[in-house]
């Protein structure tokens, strides 16, 4: 296990496009403890593999307590909409108002290689689509109608 330092934007890992997980293996495994201890360590709501330079489809998202990890996520099905204002452990001192959908469908692969479903709302729904945005090279900064600077002290 390992806390890796989190990516910053203008880092061009964020920006590319990471790639499937075709086979669930000890390293992918690996990848993941070190995504969740890096996310921990820096106290964030979720992490996606670039955020650790590595460009593979991976997220972890931590929200109440609840700790899901996804692999080969995908987007199957939104509805509603709602306008909220977010950051992310790359963008650093910076919130955004983004418009992201209520609700969400999305699948993937658990961490035994099984398909899972789930069936978010509200913040999970959010989060899960903040990361698996980092997948695409996307960040909330592209997306955000306002950005906001925190003042640091
Ligand atoms: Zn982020």
């Amino acid at each position: 296990m390992a806390i890796l330092p989190i990516r910053k934007i203008g880092d061009p890992v964020l920006r590319s496009r990471s790639k499937e997980v075709v086979k669930v293996t000890d390293n992918t495994k690996e990848l993941i403890t070190n995504m969740i201890d890096s996310m921990e360590a820096a106290e964030g709501l979720g992490l996606a593999a670039p955020q650790i330079g590595v460009l593979q489809r991976v997220i972890v998202v931590n929200i109440e307590g609840d700790l899901t990890v996804l692999i080969n996520p995908i987007l199957i099905k939104e509805d509603g909409e709602v306008i909220a204002e977010e950051g992310c452990l790359s963008v650093p001192n910076k919130t955004g108002i983004v418009k992201r959908p209520k609700q969400a469908i999305i699948e993937g692969l658990n961490l035994d290689g099984n398909k899972v479903k789930y069936e978010l709302d509200g913040l999970k729904a959010r989060a899960f689509l903040h990361e698996i945005d980092h997948l695409n090279g996307v960040l909330f900064v592209d997306k955000a109608v306002e950005i906001k600077e925190e003042l640091v002290e």
